[in-house]
């Protein structure tokens, strides 16, 4: 049967027919919010290139938290911004107790401790050159150097009650010397969600400014994934599926809801989109001139995500899940 029999345009017909026959929003549960930890009880800084969002200190990431985990969101990811005195030249600090993250891990924990608390685990907030890991005579980084140093921040945030540690360095081999330093340690319960396939990209812009975390020298493409090597792109995924990854992410996402798409076909583990900063902030800054509504862009993006095989979207868009989708359609 074709037209004028068949009419696409019936089940648009009205709001109620739409309502019936279009998918759901996603749902809150399936956000996870990155935040920005910075040392000190009541900092709570603008982010200039991220609107709506701060760096903060514990006692605001907490009250920011509660507003996140009260619109029911799914996770929390913490990200630290350490004092500059302690980088080194092989991000050693990382690995500390007292540290920044595992400081906020705790924090969260005692006062939610039905939320899910994933924590980054790179070196390049810690090193004194801005790469993800110690570098080689050459001015490299020495990706088997950095193993070690990674696994033990894992290890660090897993004692501090994180649920789960989200590896990414791109480091080949990251996810499975974390595995088995957690698991040796007593922590084969705790989580692994792999950056698995995070992109050389120009949209971390934002990120950058938030976190203070651009390298010194140099690019990152020596080890984070090229855009113009698509098999690559989904082989890197697979190489931490075999490592044992629990969770595999794409990242960013909406440039790259092909490869998302494709890896969908290929695991049967869950999949993370990260919405990175630029994507963020891009639609913040094109509603600021007037060329789109905010909420309407980021709900239509969001959508783009899960549409595309997303079981989990880290969003910094999750802090306003409730404006963005409560009582929408
Ligand atoms: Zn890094």
């Amino acid at each position: 049967m074709a037209f004028p029999e068949t009419r696409l345009r019936r089940l648009r017909t009205n709001a109620g027919i739409r309502r019936l026959t279009d998918a759901p929003n996603p749902d809150a549960r399936k956000f996870i919010w990155p935040v920005f930890c910075v040392p000190g009880d009541t900092a709570k800084e603008n982010i200039p290139a991220m609107p709506g969002q701060y760096r903060l200190g514990l006692n605001a990431l907490l009250k920011e938290a509660e507003a996140a985990v009260l619109q029911g969101i799914g996770g929390i990811l913490v990200f630290g911004i350490p004092e500059p005195a302690c980088k080194s030249s092989d991000g050693s600090a990382a690995c500390l107790d007292k540290g920044i993250i595992p400081s906020a891990v705790r924090a969260l924990k005692k006062n939610f401790p039905e939320l899910p608390v994933f924590t980054d685990v790179c070196l390049c907030a810690y090193t004194s050159h801005g790469h993800c890991g110690p570098l080689d005579a050459r001015g490299s980084v020495d990706n088997d150097a950095a193993l070690p140093i990674l696994a033990e921040t894992a290890l660090c945030h897993a004692r501090a009650g994180a649920d789960g540690t989200a590896p990414s360095a791109m480091m080949d081999g990251q996810v499975q010397a974390i595995r088995k330093k957690l698991d040796g340690e007593g922590f084969s319960h705790t989580v692994i969600m792999s950056y698995s396939t995070k992109f050389a990209s120009s949209l971390y812009g934002p990120f950058r400014e938030a976190n203070s975390s651009a390298p010194g020298k140099g690019d990152r493409k020596g080890y984070q994934q090229s855009f113009r090597f698509r098999n690559q792109a989904v082989l890197e995924s697979l190489e931490d599926e075999t490592e044992c990854a629990d969770i595999l992410m794409v990242k960013p996402s909406l440039w790259y809801l092909d490869i998302l798409h494709e890896l969908k076909k290929r695991t049967l583990l869950p999949i993370a989109a990260y919405n990175v900063s630029g994507e963020y902030s891009m639609l913040h800054a094109a509603a600021e001139r007037g060329w789109g509504n905010l909420h309407d862009m980021a709900r239509e993006s969001l959508f783009a995500l899960e549409r595309a095989g997303a079981d989990i979207i880290l969003s910094y868009w999750a802090r306003y899940y409730g404006e963005l989708f409560s009582g929408r359609e």
